[in-house]
């Protein structure tokens, strides 16, 4: 059986390793040093590399355990990531080596210009999409435009409501509390804020979340809805004529939050 673990780095990220019995592949190793202590703790030995996008926060330990496992790396063709070898986009399927995992890849640009995220559609769903689509929130937007990033969230949305959701940060309660400031009468939200406090009082991730979830109390999925429009509208001082200017505006908004 396929297990995830989440292998914390830096000041609030999270490295996915994927692994069965003794082999394993890791998500956006940023850094080399947390992976390999993982592996060497679990006995584990590395298949596969693959990357969401090029910040060195999610690709920085590449070159390190490239080198030491001589495994492939796979990663997004137009993300100026380097040392690929297989470059991904919209469509492409693989089984990520080693774990019999079949991927599916979606581009998700935005944060980055080639941002991908990859879909696993087995019995129990996942989706690792690195900086895109936050628990409770999204990423910012370094190299694409609202209308993009946009897009890249409801392509996301658009997956089955039981989809685990493997994102690369833990914001989740500062997300949670901006939530609230735009949509204050989500009684799903006040759930969330509730048990994620919980969660992170244990020390325990927040991560994954599920679509259903995400769907339900993350505002930057939910720029049709009434309360959400009327909270983007009251902080622009002006009509917002749609939903990818609801969504510009609340992204604004979380920036200066
Ligand atoms: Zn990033």
């Amino acid at each position: 059986m396929v297990r995830i673990h989440a292998v914390p780095a830096f000041q609030d990220n999270y490295l996915w390793v994927v692994a069965e019995g003794a082999r394993a592949a890791v998500v956006d190793p940023g850094d080399a040093g947390p992976v390999q202590r993982f592996l060497d703790e679990r006995g584990l030995a590395l298949d596969a590399i693959l990357a969401t996008h090029h910040h060195g926060d999610h690709i920085g330990g590449v070159p390190e355990l490239a080198a030491r496992w001589k495994c492939p790396v796979f990663g997004p063709a137009h993300d100026g990531v380097g040392g690929l070898t297989r470059a991904l986009r919209e469509g492409d399927r693989f089984v990520v080596p080693g774990i019999d995992y079949p991927v599916e890849v979606l581009d998700v640009p935005g944060h980055t210009a080639g941002h991908i995220a990859y879909v696993h559609r087995g019995a129990q769903p996942v989706v690792f999409c690195g900086d895109t689509l936050f628990a409770c929130g999204c990423g910012r937007l370094f190299e694409g435009t609202a209308a993009q990033m946009s897009a890249s969230l409801a392509k996301l949305a658009a997956l089955p409501d039981a989809t685990r959701v493997y994102c690369a940060h833990e914001y989740t309660l500062s997300n949670v509390r901006f939530a609230e400031a735009v949509e204050p009468g989500n009684t799903r939200l006040a759930e969330r804020k509730a048990r994620e406090a919980e969660r992170r009082r244990r020390n325990v991730p927040t991560v994954p979340s599920t679509i259903e979830e995400e769907r339900a109390t993350n505002p930057f999925l939910r720029c049709a809805e009434p309360e959400v429009i009327a909270s983007a509208e009251r902080h622009a001082g002006r009509s917002l004529g749609d939903p990818v200017a609801v969504f510009a505006e609340i992204r604004e908004w979380k920036n200066r939050f």
